[in-house]
């Protein structure tokens, strides 16, 4: 057997670190998603529903590609190029907006018109087949991004900017505006972002490509329960057109972003986001799930009704009628954990 790999290695503390600091899930839909092939996955990820967690190494690499940002800025700068608006966003409203890598003038082929800059770091891999076969082939997501970015900032040229990590070779090239593209790449954001129903599977073979190696494979092919309580996950929540979120719970109050990261106690959970059909419930804001064909209530907990937490750690208990459990949960306000 080989030695395990300590806990306490440079590198594992170091990862550990990125781990404890990852960025929450953004809060908008964003214009890298859009040429995303699957509908469902862009609303279960801007619905915080399958929340990715990316180990420490896969942090620090994201780290390498915001970070070649400014070294292919500087060396743009270096032969002329005038780069400008590197912190810019787009917004298109219904929740859809993206940041561009900047705004690009004076590159050689076409010194005089402005281009949309978009760049990427590569594997070797990935590098070579972009060489070959060009970026709207080789990385459609990141072809149908740049799209979004010209008809956002109404430009119609982009320069895409590809860095091979392994060697340091540039590959470059000049996109030009494909304006349906665009137009029907932000309706569909705006239209997946404000639907309060989970679209269709890209596939219901669980060995599809494109499913394996979804973060969202276990939930499609095989629990069809999310893991997560928060506003987006429940029940009561509307992603609004105006790009803000509304309970209905709370009479119709806008929910913070800040807030709906944890919620509140009265999470119901969407009824998509649970393998178990829907009963009629006897209260408005509770939902009536059968579980093990039982009914099982779910809203804010008291000695009847399990909250969404509860019933995620164990359905088995919350629907096994237990009367040691509805004792405890009344007498001792107890909660079902595990
Ligand atoms: S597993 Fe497949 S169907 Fe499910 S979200 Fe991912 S790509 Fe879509
Ligand atoms: S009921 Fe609570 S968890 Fe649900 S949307 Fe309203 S504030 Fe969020």
């Amino acid at each position: 057997m080989e030695v395990p790999e300590g806990n306490y290695t440079i590198s594992a503390l170091i990862d550990k670190a990125h781990e404890d600091r990852a960025e929450p899930p953004r809060p908008h839909m964003g214009c890298s998603m859009l040429g995303h092939p699957c509908d469902r996955w862009l609303w279960l990820s801007f619905r915080w529903a399958v929340v990715e967690p990316f180990p420490g190494r896969i942090l620090r690499l994201f780290r390498r590609g915001q970070n070649e940002e400014a070294t292919v800025v500087s060396d743009l700068r270096s032969i002329g190029v005038d780069v400008k608006g590197t912190q810019d966003r787009v917004h298109f409203g219904s929740h859809v907006s993206g940041s561009l890598d900047g705004t690009a003038t004076g590159i050689p082929e076409s010194p005089k018109t402005p281009h949309v800059l978009e760049i990427k770091t590569h594997a070797l891999k990935s590098f070579e087949d972009m060489c070959k076969n060009g970026v709207e082939k080789s990385k459609p997501m990141h072809w149908v991004q740049m799209q979004v970015y010209m008809l956002g900032k109404d430009l119609t040229r982009a320069l895409y900017y590809a860095v091979c990590k392994n060697d340091d070779r540039i590959y470059t090239e000049r996109v030009r505006l494909d304006a349906p593209v665009a137009v029907a790449a932000i309706a569909r954001g705006k239209r997946i972002a404000t639907d309060d129903r989970m679209p269709p599977p890209l596939s219901t073979d669980p060995s599809w490509y494109e499913c394996k190696f979804c973060a969202a494979h276990d939930f499609c092919h095989k629990t069809h329960l999310t893991k997560e309580v928060n506003c987006r996950t429940c029940a009561h929540s509307t992603a609004k057109p105006d790009s803000t979120w509304r309970c209905e719970r709370l009479d119709g109050d806008d929910i913070p972003v800040e807030f709906q990261r944890t919620g509140c106690d009265a999470h119901v959970l969407h009824p998509d986001l649970v393998p178990w059909k829907m009963l009629e419930s006897p209260t408005e804001w509770d939902a009536m799930y059968e579980i093990d064909g039982k009914p099982v209530a779910n809203g804010e907990p008291d000695v009847c009704v399990f909250g969404s937490k509860e019933i995620l750690a164990n359905p088995k208990a919350c629907a096994s009628g237990d009367h040691s459990i509805a004792g405890y949960r009344e007498h001792l306000g107890a909660r079902i954990d595990g």
